[in-house]
């Protein structure tokens, strides 16, 4: 894509503005990719398998060439904008990074976020057991001829929760260290400001992710009942950071993302 192709899209009255700075990225599942500047941009390469795999080298060109597009553009606003972008100091910005960096990793929705992440991988690594057990279960019962077509849709049913556990396992961590990190950062800015701020924003995208996930497993726990206590734990780890979250951001649950609260 050219910048001028990228502009002539960006000037779509249909997109809504910054829909996918706060969204779960599940562009497969969304109904908003016709107002979308971000799936459209991505549409145009979604036919070409080369330029879509990550291990062929037209995607890496691809994204260097966004990359300096994305750059020339931000040079051409700063400008117009008077701020001089080479003026700017990198090694102070960069130390001050590393510091906030560090809070933020320490700080426990960080934390508490990423332990999630290993406990969903945990519970995955013994999952070809947990699933051997319940397929031999419906075999039994597809053999017996009780339930056939219940068996079928049980199947599809726990193909879906896994594959909304697996979106959002890391999702949930990545939104609420963006969160903490922009929270840190604007330590000093007007609380009480009427302005959305972008902590709260990334904050509701990670809250929607855990009810996504809580309700997932949920789900699960009725399924494989011999999984119960380990399900149980992992479900009160969530709720724990659910409420972690909400504290944190007592203004998140309120925030208007554009388009999907509107
Ligand atoms: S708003 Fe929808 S289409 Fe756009 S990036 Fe997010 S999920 Fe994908």
């Amino acid at each position: 894509m050219d910048k001028q192709k990228l502009l002539k899209l960006a000037e779509n009255p249909n997109h809504i503005l910054g829909i996918y700075n706060y969204c779960n990225r599940w562009c497969e599942r969304c109904t908003f990719t016709s107002k979308c500047l971000n799936y459209k941009m991505g549409e145009e390469h979604s036919d070409d398998s080369e330029a879509n795999d990550i291990n062929n080298k037209k995607f890496w060109d691809q994204l260097t060439e966004m990359f300096k597009i994305t750059l020339e553009l931000l040079y051409e606003d700063a400008e117009k904008m008077g701020i001089d972008l080479n003026a700017i100091d990198t090694k102070e910005i960069e130390k001050t990074e590393k510091v906030l960096q560090q809070k933020t990793d320490k700080h426990i929705c960080a934390t508490e976020s990423y332990k999630y992440v290993y406990m969903v991988k945990k519970w995955f690594e013994a999952y070809p057991e947990i699933s051997k057990s319940k397929q031999d279960e419906l075999i039994q019962q597809a053999e017996l001829e009780i339930t056939s077509t219940d068996s079928v849709k049980e199947i599809e049913k726990i193909k879906d929760l896994i594959e909304v556990i697996h979106w959002y396992q890391f999702q949930i961590h990545v939104k609420a260290k963006r969160a903490i990190h922009g929270m840190l950062d604007n330590f000093s800015d007007d609380d009480d400001s009427d302005y959305p701020n972008d902590s709260d924003g990334s904050a509701k995208v990670a809250l929607i992710g855990i009810d996504d996930s809580i309700a997932a497993w949920g789900e699960l726990m009725n399924i494989f009942r011999s999984q119960e206590n380990e399900i149980l734990n992992i479900l009160v780890h969530l709720e724990r950071l659910r409420k972690t979250i909400e504290k944190t951001f007592p203004k998140a649950r309120a925030f208007k993302r554009p388009g999907f609260d509107d």
